[in-house]
């Protein structure tokens, strides 16, 4: 009921012709006209309320107005926003280690390093024909004993537990390691489980997708990128780390690689044979780069050129080459389809020495638990994700 003054009149009447006694519509009249002073305050109420209604209409209208073109202001905000939003990414990116933030970085020391290395490396090869047939046979044993090392240790070992192996066996093959300097068994090992989980993708350590020169040799010269070091330090390591020799090697790495992978092969031809100083140095030079290489052609050469009778769907590829400087690691797409088979290959002895080595180690008690996947398993594969090829 308005019992506002403006509305009085009206009011009064209404009351008044419903009301069926003039008395009693006299009286509400009356009462009417004492409420109003009262009603002024309510009027202004209702004027405030009006103008507030007012208000709102006038927004309403203005907001009909610009409802055309308000959707678009509105977008335009939002597109603002979150391009703030954006920024403030950016600015918080520069900082954290991001993919997005992520830019190419050379290690210079690193490049200087492999480059002096590697004009040695190349003169070695004038050499090989001036020095001792004692040093070349001794330079080929370390060749092989470091890519053991490497093959039957840090990989097959180590990173993939394929088979187990009794401590004078691991120690021999942690010296081998050292023998090689391709960083330590736990570094290496680290870095390989992170190739084969997230295999060509920016969280793999030398990335084939990047290129040739970048997963050969590339991705030592450059900072890693980090998703390598955000995802492998997610990487479950606690066998390594419970493992007493892993870590010792680990600890005492650098002193220790420096002497079995240099110092003391540079020694031993000119300390037994008399070999020349600089001739021994020269081929403990040949060895430890032509190891190094080998095994970077298992990142970038098998990564890229093969046959996939195991697995189309993956670019690791069956390469003979490779296998034959690496000691059997280049049955690529085998080994990452079936990783954990101990083998590497499922053609035993065929260009894969290391597999020939375990079976030695096993037959006298050093090597055991050797893992394998049957051939059942191995065609079934074939049949649904291989290629269909010949495959050796
Ligand atoms: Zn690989
Ligand atoms: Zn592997």
């Amino acid at each position: 009921m308005r019992i506002e003054a403006t509305g009085l009149s009206l009011e009064s009447r209404e009351i008044s012709r419903f009301c069926p006694s003039r008395l009693v519509a006299s009286k509400l009249l009356f009462l009417a006209k004492e409420m109003a002073p009262q009603s002024s305050t309510t009027e202004v109420i209702h004027l405030v309320d009006d103008q507030n209604t007012n208000q709102n209409e006038q927004d309403l209208r203005l907001r009909k107005q610009s409802a055309a073109n308000g959707e678009e202001n509105q977008k335009q905000s939002v597109t603002k926003k979150e391009d703030q939003e954006v920024d403030e990414n950016d600015l918080s990116t520069s900082t954290a280690p991001d993919t997005k933030a992520y830019q190419m970085t050379i290690v210079w020391p690193n490049v200087i390093k492999f480059a002096i290395l590697h004009l040695i490396y190349f003169y070695s090869f004038f050499c090989l024909t001036s020095v001792s047939y004692q040093t070349l046979w001794f330079t080929f044993a370390c060749y092989v004993y470091g890519g053991l090392g490497i093959t039957a240790g840090a990989h097959r070992l180590w990173t993939h537990r394929s088979y187990k192996a009794r401590l004078p066996l691991r120690i021999f093959l942690a010296i081998g390691n050292c023998l090689a300097m391709e960083n330590s068994i736990y570094i290496w090992s680290r870095d390989h489980r992170v190739h084969h989980k997230y295999s060509e993708t920016d969280a793999d350590p030398h990335n084939a997708k990047r290129g040739f020169f970048f997963a050969h040799i590339g991705w030592l010269l450059v900072r890693k990128h980090p998703d390598v070091i955000n995802k492998g330090g997610k990487l479950d390591m606690s066998d390594l780390k419970n493992e007493k020799l892993v870590m010792f090697q680990d600890k005492y790495y650098i002193p220790m690689a420096l002497s079995i992978c240099i110092f003391i092969p540079t020694l031993i031809p000119w300390y037994f044979w008399g070999e020349s100083l600089w001739l021994s140095y020269v081929m403990a030079v040949f060895r430890y780069c032509s190891i190094l290489n080998a095994t970077w052609l298992v990142n970038s050469a098998a990564h890229m050129w093969g046959g996939h009778p195991y697995d189309v769907n993956i670019s690791p590829a069956e390469n003979r080459f490779v296998s034959f400087f690496s000691q059997g690691e280049g049955f690529h797409n085998y080994h990452h389809t079936f990783p954990h088979d101990y083998s590497t290959s499922e053609w035993r002895y065929s260009l894969n020495f290391t597999t020939l080595f375990i079976d030695m180690m096993a037959w006298c008690g050093q090597a055991y638990d050797r893992r394998s996947i049957s051939r059942e398993v191995v065609e079934a594969r074939m049949a649904r994700t291989g290629s269909g090829a010949i495959k050796h």
